[in-house]
């Protein structure tokens, strides 16, 4: 990447952070435990500093999984946002006998929605993770529509979850983790109806969910 260079924007798309450059884009990818810094000086142990008019931007990434690229065209291949309009996630989990957890967190069918969330907005919805995606009832896949927006709010709300290095871009740990009902829950009691939340597999994925409340 040549240098030096002009950021014309940043935004969001799916679970990436997206630098507008004025010739190409810088594509952040913080997964469980990478983070951006902006500080007068760079971070300690920065896996890469970027020099800003006013300060330094830190690429921070204690257990290195997450990436940074640079790409003079812009290629993600993302499904649709999930708090925008839903209304064609009805046709769409007819297409597929996946389990609705992993038909969820398929980046290809709906953007930005990871394995807390999903168990999150599955619990919500009252709906067991392992059902295929077409075998949904309309009134499931009502509930669906509506935990999937009302979950994401809630997170962003909270500033996000933090387990161990998630903070957010003012350098403060999210507060979601409490909120919480059944991820990383097993063995504690459902809050909705008492009976302990379980953990199954499900695509190589720890998965949590009411057995009672989640048919
Ligand atoms: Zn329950």
């Amino acid at each position: 990447m040549p240098l030096p260079r002009e950021i014309r924007g940043v935004r969001r798309r799916g679970k990436y952070i997206v630098f507008a450059l004025d010739q190409g884009f810088l594509v952040f990818h913080l997964r469980m435990t990478g983070q951006l810094v902006l500080e007068g000086s760079p971070a300690e142990g920065a896996r890469a500093v970027f020099a800003l008019d006013e300060g330094f931007l830190s690429f921070v990434d204690r257990r290195r999984l997450a990436t940074a690229e640079y790409s003079r065209e812009l290629r993600l291949e993302l499904g649709p946002e999930p708090r925008g309009d839903l209304s064609w996630l009805p046709w769409a989990l007819k297409g597929s006998r996946r389990p609705i957890k992993l038909w969820l967190m398929d980046q290809k069918n709906i953007a930005g929605i990871g394995n807390i969330y999903a168990a999150e907005i599955l619990f919500s919805a009252g709906i067991d993770p392992r059902r295929p995606a077409n075998s949904l009832r309309s009134n499931e896949v009502r509930r669906l529509m509506e935990a999937i927006p009302a979950v994401l709010e809630a997170a962003i709300a909270h500033r996000g979850t933090t387990f161990s290095d998630y903070r957010d871009a003012s350098g403060s740990p999210g507060g979601f983790q409490e909120l919480l009902r059944v991820y990383q829950r097993a063995g504690e009691l459902c809050p909705r109806c008492g009976t302990p939340i379980e953990r199954i597999e499900l695509g190589g994925r720890g998965t949590y969910f009411c057995p009672r409340c989640q048919k």
